[in-house]
Protein backbone atom coordinates (compact mmCIF):
# COMPACT_ATOMS: atom_id res chain seq x y z
CA UNK A 1 0.00 0.00 0.00
CA UNK A 2 1.75 3.21 -1.08
CA UNK A 3 1.73 6.39 0.31
CA UNK A 4 -1.76 7.56 -1.31
CA UNK A 5 -3.71 4.74 -1.11
CA UNK A 6 -3.45 4.63 2.81
CA UNK A 7 -4.98 8.62 2.84
CA UNK A 8 -7.45 7.60 0.64
CA UNK A 9 -8.20 4.60 2.68
CA UNK A 10 -8.14 6.91 5.91
CA UNK A 11 -10.02 9.72 4.72
CA UNK A 12 -12.36 7.44 3.65
CA UNK A 13 -12.62 5.59 7.30
CA UNK A 14 -13.09 9.56 8.97
CA UNK A 15 -16.54 9.76 6.50
CA UNK A 16 -17.57 6.37 6.91
CA UNK A 17 -17.37 7.17 10.41
CA UNK A 18 -18.65 10.34 10.28
CA UNK A 19 -21.71 9.51 8.74
CA UNK A 20 -22.16 6.47 10.45
CA UNK A 21 -22.06 9.04 13.92
CA UNK A 22 -24.63 11.37 12.17
CA UNK A 23 -26.90 8.52 10.86
CA UNK A 24 -26.62 7.10 14.90
CA UNK A 25 -27.03 11.08 15.82
CA UNK A 26 -30.49 11.36 13.69
CA UNK A 27 -31.92 7.75 14.02
CA UNK A 28 -31.32 7.70 17.84
CA UNK A 29 -32.98 11.25 18.80
CA UNK A 30 -36.26 9.80 19.94
CA UNK A 31 -37.28 12.71 22.01
CA UNK A 32 -40.00 14.30 20.72
CA UNK A 33 -40.40 18.22 20.75
CA UNK A 34 -41.84 19.35 24.49
CA UNK A 35 -44.85 21.92 23.84
CA UNK A 36 -45.37 24.33 26.86
CA UNK A 37 -48.75 26.79 27.39
CA UNK A 38 -46.66 28.76 29.44
CA UNK A 39 -49.96 30.96 30.62
CA UNK A 40 -52.81 27.69 30.50
CA UNK A 41 -56.25 28.78 29.68
CA UNK A 42 -59.25 26.99 29.43
CA UNK A 43 -61.58 29.81 28.63
CA UNK A 44 -60.93 32.59 26.40
CA UNK A 45 -62.66 35.41 25.15
CA UNK A 46 -61.11 38.96 22.93
CA UNK A 47 -58.04 39.58 24.55
CA UNK A 48 -56.60 36.32 26.20
CA UNK A 49 -53.17 35.85 25.13
CA UNK A 50 -51.45 32.50 24.35
CA UNK A 51 -47.97 31.97 24.71
CA UNK A 52 -46.59 29.11 23.58
CA UNK A 53 -42.95 27.47 23.80
CA UNK A 54 -41.78 24.37 22.39
CA UNK A 55 -37.92 22.80 22.90
CA UNK A 56 -36.13 20.16 21.54
CA UNK A 57 -33.03 19.27 22.25
CA UNK A 58 -32.10 16.84 19.92
CA UNK A 59 -31.94 17.36 16.31
CA UNK A 60 -33.56 20.91 16.32
CA UNK A 61 -37.24 21.73 15.23
CA UNK A 62 -38.64 21.33 11.94
CA UNK A 63 -41.81 22.87 12.06
CA UNK A 64 -45.25 24.10 14.34
CA UNK A 65 -48.16 24.66 13.61
CA UNK A 66 -51.25 25.91 16.35
CA UNK A 67 -54.78 25.59 14.97
CA UNK A 68 -58.02 26.05 16.18
CA UNK A 69 -60.33 23.33 15.82
CA UNK A 70 -64.27 24.15 15.69
CA UNK A 71 -66.83 22.29 14.41
CA UNK A 72 -64.82 20.14 12.14
CA UNK A 73 -63.33 23.89 10.56
CA UNK A 74 -59.42 24.39 10.93
CA UNK A 75 -58.15 27.51 11.51
CA UNK A 76 -54.34 28.07 11.33
CA UNK A 77 -53.37 30.82 13.79
CA UNK A 78 -49.44 30.36 12.94
CA UNK A 79 -47.59 27.54 11.08
CA UNK A 80 -43.63 28.07 11.36
CA UNK A 81 -40.65 25.68 9.37
CA UNK A 82 -37.69 25.98 10.29
CA UNK A 83 -34.64 25.23 7.70
CA UNK A 84 -32.41 21.74 8.83
CA UNK A 85 -29.51 22.47 10.02
CA UNK A 86 -26.58 21.56 7.91
CA UNK A 87 -27.11 17.42 6.19
CA UNK A 88 -24.40 15.54 8.42
CA UNK A 89 -23.80 18.29 11.23
CA UNK A 90 -24.66 17.07 14.97
CA UNK A 91 -26.74 19.29 16.73
CA UNK A 92 -24.87 22.29 16.00
CA UNK A 93 -27.14 25.16 14.63
CA UNK A 94 -30.53 23.04 15.46
CA UNK A 95 -33.42 25.31 16.20
CA UNK A 96 -34.24 23.94 19.58
CA UNK A 97 -36.60 26.19 20.80
CA UNK A 98 -39.52 28.59 19.79
CA UNK A 99 -41.37 30.90 21.43
CA UNK A 100 -44.95 32.36 20.28
CA UNK A 101 -47.03 35.28 21.74
CA UNK A 102 -50.31 35.78 19.94
CA UNK A 103 -53.92 37.00 20.98
CA UNK A 104 -55.89 34.52 18.73
CA UNK A 105 -59.44 36.16 18.85
CA UNK A 106 -58.39 39.26 18.30
CA UNK A 107 -57.91 38.11 14.73
CA UNK A 108 -60.61 38.91 12.25
CA UNK A 109 -60.61 35.62 10.14
CA UNK A 110 -61.25 33.64 13.43
CA UNK A 111 -65.09 33.05 13.38
CA UNK A 112 -66.31 34.88 16.88
CA UNK A 113 -68.38 31.35 17.40
CA UNK A 114 -69.29 30.59 21.13
CA UNK A 115 -68.57 27.56 22.57
CA UNK A 116 -65.97 24.69 22.43
CA UNK A 117 -62.78 25.25 20.05
CA UNK A 118 -59.70 22.79 20.35
CA UNK A 119 -56.48 24.26 20.30
CA UNK A 120 -54.04 21.90 18.71
CA UNK A 121 -50.68 22.52 18.89
CA UNK A 122 -48.04 20.19 16.91
CA UNK A 123 -44.56 20.27 16.50
CA UNK A 124 -42.04 17.96 15.32
CA UNK A 125 -38.38 18.24 14.86
CA UNK A 126 -35.33 16.59 12.28
CA UNK A 127 -34.99 13.04 13.73
CA UNK A 128 -34.96 10.54 10.93
CA UNK A 129 -37.40 7.99 12.88
CA UNK A 130 -40.47 7.11 11.52
CA UNK A 131 -39.59 6.66 8.23
CA UNK A 132 -37.39 10.43 8.46
CA UNK A 133 -41.00 12.28 9.07
CA UNK A 134 -39.43 13.34 12.50
CA UNK A 135 -40.46 12.78 16.32
CA UNK A 136 -43.96 14.50 16.03
CA UNK A 137 -45.49 16.11 19.28
CA UNK A 138 -49.09 17.22 19.87
CA UNK A 139 -50.92 19.02 22.43
CA UNK A 140 -54.74 19.30 22.20
CA UNK A 141 -57.08 21.43 24.79
CA UNK A 142 -60.61 22.34 24.77
CA UNK A 143 -61.20 25.82 25.21
CA UNK A 144 -64.36 27.27 26.10
CA UNK A 145 -64.91 30.67 24.19
CA UNK A 146 -66.71 33.84 25.09
CA UNK A 147 -67.58 37.03 23.15
CA UNK A 148 -70.42 38.19 25.00
CA UNK A 149 -70.38 41.27 27.23
CA UNK A 150 -70.80 41.11 31.48
CA UNK A 151 -75.08 42.33 31.35
CA UNK A 152 -75.87 45.13 32.71
CA UNK A 153 -79.42 46.90 33.23
CA UNK A 154 -80.09 50.48 35.61
CA UNK A 155 -82.03 49.63 38.60
CA UNK A 156 -82.90 53.19 40.16
CA UNK A 157 -84.01 56.37 38.21
CA UNK A 158 -81.09 58.38 38.82
CA UNK A 159 -81.83 61.80 40.24
CA UNK A 160 -80.31 64.97 38.33
CA UNK A 161 -76.77 65.70 39.66
CA UNK A 162 -74.88 68.80 39.45
CA UNK A 163 -71.58 69.60 38.32
CA UNK A 164 -69.22 68.83 41.03
CA UNK A 165 -71.93 67.23 42.99
CA UNK A 166 -72.43 63.61 43.47
CA UNK A 167 -74.94 60.59 42.62
CA UNK A 168 -75.77 57.29 43.39
CA UNK A 169 -76.48 54.77 40.71
CA UNK A 170 -78.12 50.99 41.76
CA UNK A 171 -77.99 48.57 38.96
CA UNK A 172 -77.91 44.93 37.98
CA UNK A 173 -74.57 43.14 36.65
CA UNK A 174 -74.22 39.75 35.78
CA UNK A 175 -71.52 37.23 37.58
CA UNK A 176 -68.99 37.60 34.85
CA UNK A 177 -67.87 41.10 35.31
CA UNK A 178 -65.25 41.43 36.86
CA UNK A 179 -64.54 45.14 36.96
CA UNK A 180 -67.49 47.51 36.82
CA UNK A 181 -68.75 50.94 37.54
CA UNK A 182 -69.50 54.54 36.13
CA UNK A 183 -67.33 56.30 33.98
CA UNK A 184 -68.11 60.10 33.20
CA UNK A 185 -64.79 60.98 30.73
CA UNK A 186 -61.97 59.74 32.16
CA UNK A 187 -63.12 59.63 35.56
CA UNK A 188 -64.23 55.70 36.60
CA UNK A 189 -66.44 55.44 39.98
CA UNK A 190 -66.26 51.66 41.16
CA UNK A 191 -68.86 49.24 41.85
CA UNK A 192 -69.54 47.63 45.02
CA UNK A 193 -71.77 44.28 45.26
CA UNK A 194 -74.93 44.41 46.96
CA UNK A 195 -74.71 41.55 49.95
CA UNK A 196 -78.13 41.71 50.49
CA UNK A 197 -79.75 41.44 46.66
CA UNK A 198 -77.75 39.12 44.32
CA UNK A 199 -76.20 40.64 40.93
CA UNK A 200 -77.14 43.93 41.96
CA UNK A 201 -74.52 46.79 43.02
CA UNK A 202 -74.14 50.30 43.13
CA UNK A 203 -71.81 52.97 42.15
CA UNK A 204 -71.16 56.42 43.91
CA UNK A 205 -70.12 58.83 41.76
CA UNK A 206 -69.28 62.72 41.15
CA UNK A 207 -69.74 64.77 37.91
CA UNK A 208 -66.56 66.60 37.33
CA UNK A 209 -66.69 69.98 38.23
CA UNK A 210 -65.04 70.74 34.54
CA UNK A 211 -66.64 68.22 31.87
CA UNK A 212 -69.45 70.00 29.82
CA UNK A 213 -72.99 69.31 31.48
CA UNK A 214 -73.74 66.98 28.23
CA UNK A 215 -70.85 64.78 28.85
CA UNK A 216 -72.47 61.17 28.85
CA UNK A 217 -72.75 59.07 32.06
CA UNK A 218 -71.71 55.40 31.61
CA UNK A 219 -72.12 52.11 33.50
CA UNK A 220 -69.34 50.02 31.87
CA UNK A 221 -68.50 46.40 32.83
CA UNK A 222 -65.19 44.09 32.14
CA UNK A 223 -65.34 40.52 32.02
CA UNK A 224 -62.31 38.90 32.57
CA UNK A 225 -61.48 37.91 28.77
CA UNK A 226 -61.73 41.25 27.20
CA UNK A 227 -65.63 41.57 26.72
CA UNK A 228 -66.55 44.78 27.91
CA UNK A 229 -70.53 46.03 28.15
CA UNK A 230 -71.52 49.91 28.15
CA UNK A 231 -74.18 51.37 28.62
CA UNK A 232 -75.45 54.85 28.71
CA UNK A 233 -76.93 56.05 31.74
CA UNK A 234 -79.58 59.01 31.39
CA UNK A 235 -78.51 61.46 34.48
CA UNK A 236 -79.96 64.83 34.07
CA UNK A 237 -77.15 67.09 34.69
CA UNK A 238 -77.34 70.77 36.42
CA UNK A 239 -75.00 73.14 34.79
CA UNK A 240 -73.75 75.50 37.57
CA UNK A 241 -71.05 78.70 37.00
CA UNK A 242 -67.92 78.88 39.27
CA UNK A 243 -66.97 82.14 40.78
CA UNK A 244 -63.82 83.93 39.79
CA UNK A 245 -61.17 85.13 42.21
CA UNK A 246 -57.78 86.64 41.97
CA UNK A 247 -55.12 86.10 44.11
CA UNK A 248 -52.31 88.30 43.79
CA UNK A 249 -48.94 86.18 45.32
CA UNK A 250 -46.01 88.73 46.15
CA UNK A 251 -42.20 87.23 46.96
CA UNK A 252 -42.89 87.45 50.43
CA UNK A 253 -45.89 84.85 49.96
CA UNK A 254 -44.10 82.49 48.43
CA UNK A 255 -40.43 82.61 50.36
CA UNK A 256 -42.98 81.64 53.49
CA UNK A 257 -44.73 79.26 51.50
CA UNK A 258 -43.08 77.45 49.47
CA UNK A 259 -40.11 77.38 50.72
CA UNK A 260 -41.28 75.20 53.25
CA UNK A 261 -43.09 73.33 51.01
CA UNK A 262 -40.20 72.34 48.76
CA UNK A 263 -38.00 72.02 51.91
CA UNK A 264 -40.16 69.12 53.08
CA UNK A 265 -40.47 67.46 49.50
CA UNK A 266 -37.92 65.80 48.70
CA UNK A 267 -39.12 64.68 45.30
CA UNK A 268 -39.55 68.90 44.23
CA UNK A 269 -36.17 70.70 43.82
CA UNK A 270 -35.37 74.38 44.89
CA UNK A 271 -35.36 76.09 41.58
CA UNK A 272 -33.73 79.29 42.91
CA UNK A 273 -36.26 81.56 41.34
CA UNK A 274 -39.51 82.73 43.38
CA UNK A 275 -41.94 82.11 40.74
CA UNK A 276 -40.68 79.16 39.04
CA UNK A 277 -40.97 78.09 42.42
CA UNK A 278 -44.19 78.85 43.18
CA UNK A 279 -45.39 77.54 39.88
CA UNK A 280 -44.01 73.87 40.04
CA UNK A 281 -45.60 73.57 43.43
CA UNK A 282 -48.38 75.12 42.42
CA UNK A 283 -48.72 72.76 39.42
CA UNK A 284 -46.28 69.74 40.03
CA UNK A 285 -46.85 69.29 43.15
CA UNK A 286 -50.58 69.89 42.99
CA UNK A 287 -51.22 66.99 40.27
CA UNK A 288 -49.12 64.53 42.02
CA UNK A 289 -51.31 65.48 45.30
CA UNK A 290 -54.04 64.42 43.29
CA UNK A 291 -52.67 61.50 41.75
CA UNK A 292 -51.82 59.92 45.61
CA UNK A 293 -55.30 61.08 46.59
CA UNK A 294 -56.99 59.22 43.92
CA UNK A 295 -54.49 56.47 44.50
CA UNK A 296 -55.43 56.36 48.44
CA UNK A 297 -59.42 56.22 47.27
CA UNK A 298 -58.54 52.48 46.04
CA UNK A 299 -58.06 51.79 49.70
CA UNK A 300 -61.20 52.94 51.18
CA UNK A 301 -63.30 50.35 53.26
CA UNK A 302 -66.19 48.42 51.12
CA UNK A 303 -68.58 49.70 53.85
CA UNK A 304 -70.69 52.65 55.01
CA UNK A 305 -68.81 54.28 57.85
CA UNK A 306 -70.38 57.98 57.77
CA UNK A 307 -73.83 58.38 59.29
CA UNK A 308 -76.31 61.02 58.41
CA UNK A 309 -74.96 64.82 57.17
CA UNK A 310 -71.35 66.13 57.21
CA UNK A 311 -70.69 69.11 59.32
CA UNK A 312 -69.11 72.07 58.42
CA UNK A 313 -66.18 73.29 60.70
CA UNK A 314 -68.27 75.02 63.79
CA UNK A 315 -68.87 78.97 63.92
CA UNK A 316 -66.87 78.84 60.35
CA UNK A 317 -67.09 81.53 57.53
CA UNK A 318 -66.48 80.40 54.17
CA UNK A 319 -63.21 82.52 52.53
CA UNK A 320 -63.41 80.13 49.57
CA UNK A 321 -65.71 77.77 47.96
CA UNK A 322 -65.95 74.45 45.84
CA UNK A 323 -64.40 75.16 42.22
CA UNK A 324 -63.58 79.25 42.67
CA UNK A 325 -61.47 80.05 39.38
CA UNK A 326 -58.42 81.33 40.69
CA UNK A 327 -56.22 83.26 38.77
CA UNK A 328 -52.96 83.81 40.48
CA UNK A 329 -51.14 87.23 39.62
CA UNK A 330 -47.33 88.02 40.44
CA UNK A 331 -45.87 91.22 39.23
CA UNK A 332 -49.07 92.93 37.46
CA UNK A 333 -49.32 89.52 34.86
CA UNK A 334 -51.38 86.78 35.34
CA UNK A 335 -49.12 83.79 35.99
CA UNK A 336 -51.51 80.43 36.74
CA UNK A 337 -54.87 79.59 36.88
CA UNK A 338 -56.21 76.73 38.95
CA UNK A 339 -59.78 75.66 40.07
CA UNK A 340 -59.89 75.88 44.02
CA UNK A 341 -61.26 72.55 44.92
CA UNK A 342 -62.66 72.71 48.41
CA UNK A 343 -63.73 74.96 51.02
CA UNK A 344 -61.77 77.60 53.24
CA UNK A 345 -63.31 77.71 56.70
CA UNK A 346 -62.38 80.29 58.76
CA UNK A 347 -63.07 80.75 62.35
CA UNK A 348 -60.20 82.00 65.05
CA UNK A 349 -56.13 81.28 64.59
CA UNK A 350 -55.56 77.72 66.08
CA UNK A 351 -59.33 76.36 65.85
CA UNK A 352 -60.09 72.98 66.56
CA UNK A 353 -60.93 71.11 63.59
CA UNK A 354 -63.28 68.39 63.45
CA UNK A 355 -63.92 65.19 62.13
CA UNK A 356 -67.21 66.22 59.35
CA UNK A 357 -68.08 62.59 59.89
CA UNK A 358 -67.60 59.04 61.26
CA UNK A 359 -64.79 57.22 59.73
CA UNK A 360 -60.90 55.66 59.81
CA UNK A 361 -58.09 58.45 59.38
CA UNK A 362 -56.07 57.24 56.81
CA UNK A 363 -53.25 60.30 56.51
CA UNK A 364 -51.97 62.70 58.88
CA UNK A 365 -48.78 63.85 57.54
CA UNK A 366 -47.10 66.78 55.85
CA UNK A 367 -48.88 66.87 52.14
CA UNK A 368 -47.75 69.19 49.54
CA UNK A 369 -49.39 72.33 48.73
CA UNK A 370 -51.79 71.27 51.78
CA UNK A 371 -49.15 71.38 54.53
CA UNK A 372 -49.77 69.33 57.52
CA UNK A 373 -53.12 67.36 56.26
CA UNK A 374 -55.62 64.82 57.77
CA UNK A 375 -57.62 62.55 55.32
CA UNK A 376 -60.42 60.49 56.74
CA UNK A 377 -62.08 57.27 55.26
CA UNK A 378 -65.72 56.95 55.21
CA UNK A 379 -66.15 54.18 53.13
CA UNK A 380 -67.16 53.13 49.68
CA UNK A 381 -64.68 56.06 48.46
CA UNK A 382 -65.92 58.70 50.21
CA UNK A 383 -63.31 60.55 52.02
CA UNK A 384 -62.71 64.12 53.96
CA UNK A 385 -59.66 65.98 53.63
CA UNK A 386 -58.43 68.82 56.46
CA UNK A 387 -55.95 71.29 55.32
CA UNK A 388 -53.29 73.57 56.45
CA UNK A 389 -53.01 72.55 60.15
CA UNK A 390 -51.23 73.93 62.59
CA UNK A 391 -50.99 70.52 64.53
CA UNK A 392 -52.79 66.93 64.81
CA UNK A 393 -54.87 65.26 67.18
CA UNK A 394 -55.19 62.19 65.38
CA UNK A 395 -52.99 59.89 63.92
CA UNK A 396 -53.25 57.17 60.93
CA UNK A 397 -55.35 54.26 61.41
CA UNK A 398 -57.71 56.34 64.71
CA UNK A 399 -61.15 55.17 64.60
CA UNK A 400 -63.23 59.20 64.69
CA UNK A 401 -66.32 59.83 65.62
CA UNK A 402 -68.47 63.31 63.58
CA UNK A 403 -67.18 66.18 65.48
CA UNK A 404 -63.95 65.06 67.45
CA UNK A 405 -61.34 66.72 67.61
CA UNK A 406 -58.40 65.70 65.02
CA UNK A 407 -56.26 68.75 64.95
CA UNK A 408 -55.96 72.86 64.98
CA UNK A 409 -56.62 74.51 62.34
CA UNK A 410 -53.45 76.53 60.94
CA UNK A 411 -51.41 77.82 57.46
CA UNK A 412 -49.32 75.22 57.00
CA UNK A 413 -48.55 74.16 52.67
CA UNK A 414 -50.23 76.63 50.54
CA UNK A 415 -52.10 79.56 53.00
CA UNK A 416 -51.98 83.46 52.97
CA UNK A 417 -53.61 82.77 56.75
CA UNK A 418 -55.07 80.83 59.60
CA UNK A 419 -57.77 78.54 57.98
CA UNK A 420 -58.91 75.34 57.22
CA UNK A 421 -59.12 74.05 53.97
CA UNK A 422 -61.87 71.49 53.61
CA UNK A 423 -62.12 69.07 50.70
CA UNK A 424 -64.74 65.87 49.76
CA UNK A 425 -63.78 63.57 47.44
CA UNK A 426 -65.60 60.36 45.47
CA UNK A 427 -62.77 58.03 44.18
CA UNK A 428 -60.22 60.99 44.12
CA UNK A 429 -62.52 63.31 42.29
CA UNK A 430 -62.95 66.42 44.17
CA UNK A 431 -67.02 67.08 44.86
CA UNK A 432 -69.00 69.96 46.79
CA UNK A 433 -69.13 69.44 50.15
CA UNK A 434 -72.18 71.73 50.37
CA UNK A 435 -74.04 68.99 49.08
CA UNK A 436 -72.94 66.38 51.94
CA UNK A 437 -73.35 69.17 54.66
CA UNK A 438 -77.09 69.12 53.73
CA UNK A 439 -79.00 66.58 55.68
CA UNK A 440 -81.77 66.28 53.44
CA UNK A 441 -79.97 66.60 50.28
CA UNK A 442 -77.78 62.86 51.48
CA UNK A 443 -81.26 61.48 52.65
CA UNK A 444 -83.09 61.70 49.61
CA UNK A 445 -80.26 62.05 47.03
CA UNK A 446 -77.61 59.06 49.19
CA UNK A 447 -78.79 57.10 51.75
CA UNK A 448 -83.07 57.27 50.73
CA UNK A 449 -81.73 55.47 47.54
CA UNK A 450 -79.44 52.95 49.38
CA UNK A 451 -82.25 52.12 52.13
CA UNK A 452 -84.74 51.66 48.81
CA UNK A 453 -81.77 48.96 47.29
CA UNK A 454 -81.64 47.34 51.04
CA UNK A 455 -78.19 49.02 50.79
CA UNK A 456 -78.50 50.98 54.36
CA UNK A 457 -81.38 50.93 57.34
CA UNK A 458 -83.42 53.39 57.31
CA UNK A 459 -81.64 56.72 58.54
CA UNK A 460 -83.00 59.98 58.15
CA UNK A 461 -79.97 61.11 58.49
CA UNK A 462 -79.07 63.76 61.13
CA UNK A 463 -81.01 66.79 61.58
CA UNK A 464 -79.86 69.55 59.19
CA UNK A 465 -77.58 71.92 60.94
CA UNK A 466 -78.06 75.54 60.36
CA UNK A 467 -75.97 76.65 57.50
CA UNK A 468 -73.32 78.91 59.04
CA UNK A 469 -71.91 82.05 57.45
CA UNK A 470 -72.83 81.18 54.32
CA UNK A 471 -73.94 84.42 52.83
CA UNK A 472 -70.17 84.48 50.51
CA UNK A 473 -71.67 81.65 48.77
CA UNK A 474 -72.92 82.58 45.31
CA UNK A 475 -76.47 80.77 45.35
CA UNK A 476 -76.52 77.64 43.43
CA UNK A 477 -77.49 78.47 39.41
CA UNK A 478 -79.58 76.02 37.99
ZN1 LIG B 1 -58.30 76.11 50.15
Amino acid sequence: MNKKSLFYAIALAIVAFYLAMTAFYRWGDGTPPRITLVEPFSQAGPTTPLVLHVEDAGTGLQEVTVRLVQNLESYTLAQEQFVAQSPFSIGGNAHTSYDLTLVPFDDDTIPKRRGLVTLVITARDYSWRGFFEGNWARLEQNVAVKFTPPRLEVLSNPLPVSQGGAGVVIYRVSDDAQRYGVRIGETFFPGYPNAERAFTAFSLFAFPHDLPASTPVFLVADDSLGNHAEQRVDVPVIAKTWRSRTITISDRFIERTVRPIIAQTPEIEDLDDPLRNFLQVNNVLRKRTTDRLTAMASDSRPEFLWNGAFIQLSNSKVEAAFADHREYRYGGKIVDTQYHLGFDLAVTKRYPVEAANDGIVVLAEFFGIYGNTIVIDHGYGLQSLYAHLSSFAAEKGDVVRKGHTIGRSGMTGLAAGDHLHFSLLLHGAQVNPMEWWDGQWVQSHVNGPLHRASLRPNDAGTPKRDMQNRSDVSPPSP
